[in-house]
């Protein structure tokens, strides 16, 4: 092959690798058939045998194509190869002129279009804005069958309370009381409940009470993930529309399930915790207090802290 031939295939690879090196390709597998000719070896360091010199530059741009779309750094893989015999393609200069852009347009293709974007934020911000507890209910309807707690529960059971509430208590979901009347909390946890409101200074009526699902589950399980991931952006919505001072949430699995936390309730409760710009305080349910009266000091401490921090910010 004459010399300037050689200097024009190096020329044109070197700069194939340059274009490669912009886009994070740093070494290349050797399942592609390189570079051929025993000749080329002097010019772009050890090379294979199979394929003519003249046809480097298109295998490299296919090669290059290819990996660009599945990623733009190539995996390292079975027999990989350095073109230029031990000189990585990061150790090649790039010229700053050479600066190329073409995959970052690539990306912009499946980025959501802005002004879509901006609509579909407008439109939540509107919703949420004009959004009512009376929405809300009515949205989640008297024979909800979003999740499958409705195949054995009496009736939906609603969150009740003042929309105004400064203190919010939110539980797991309904029990066989609940269900059978339709409203949270008034079995015997929840008259244990109501006493502890009202240690603080709360009537019942004066707090917005909720749980994460609004059904009851069968034998009283624990809803399942699902079950709560459909019913739980009701209640967040209610925690928008409310707009509570601090939230009171009661047990391990509505404190786990509302703070997205794996912590359990022994190491939570008793300190504030901020979501939602609402400072959460998780405490035991006072289910667990029937069964556990020594329990009880804890909530006391707890509901203190409620109360102290309340009339602070009221002051
Ligand atoms: S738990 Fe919630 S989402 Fe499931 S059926 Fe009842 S109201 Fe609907």
């Amino acid at each position: 092959m004459p010399e300037n031939s050689h200097q024009s295939l190096a020329d044109e690879l070197r700069e194939h690798l340059v274009y490669m090196s912009e886009l994070g390709v740093h070494e290349v597998d050797a399942a592609v058939p390189m570079v051929p000719h025993r000749e080329a070896s002097t010019s772009v360091g050890k090379i294979d045998e199979r394929v003519p010199a003249s046809e480097i530059p298109e295998i490299l741009s296919s090669k290059f194509k290819t990996n660009t779309e599945e990623t733009p750094r190539m995996a390292p893989a079975r027999g990989k190869r350095d073109l230029l015999g031990g000189t990585k393609l990061s150790d090649v200069t790039v010229p700053a002129e050479s600066k190329r852009i073409a995959p970052k347009q690539e990306h912009r293709k499946e980025e959501p279009d802005p002004p879509a974007q901006e609509e579909e934020m407008e439109s939540v911000e509107s919703t949420l804005q004009n959004d009512s507890l009376e929405t809300i209910r009515a949205e989640i309807g008297s024979d909800c069958s979003r999740c499958q707690l409705c195949e054995e529960r009496t009736q939906v059971v609603n969150s009740v309370g003042s929309a105004k509430a400064q203190l919010m208590v939110i539980g797991e979901a309904p029990g066989a009381d609940e269900d059978l009347k339709g409203e949270p909390f008034v079995g015997r946890a929840g008259k244990l409940l109501t006493k502890i409101l009202e240690s603080i200074g709360f009537e019942r009526s004066d707090v917005f009470i909720g749980n994460i699902n609004r059904c009851r589950p069968p034998q009283n399980r624990q809803p399942t993930l699902e079950e709560s991931a459909m019913c739980k952006p009701f209640l967040l919505r209610e925690i928008e529309v409310v707009n509570p001072k601090v939230i009171v949430v009661l047990g391990n699995t509505a404190t786990k399930n509302l703070l997205e936390t794996t912590t359990g309730i022994t190491k939570l409760r008793g300190n504030f915790v901020e979501k939602f710009g609402v400072k959460v305080m998780p405490t035991f349910h006072p289910a667990y207090l029937l069964r556990d009266p020594r329990k009880k000091r804890e909530v006391w401490e707890d509901m203190k802290k409620i109360r102290d921090f309340l009339e602070s910010s009221n002051d």
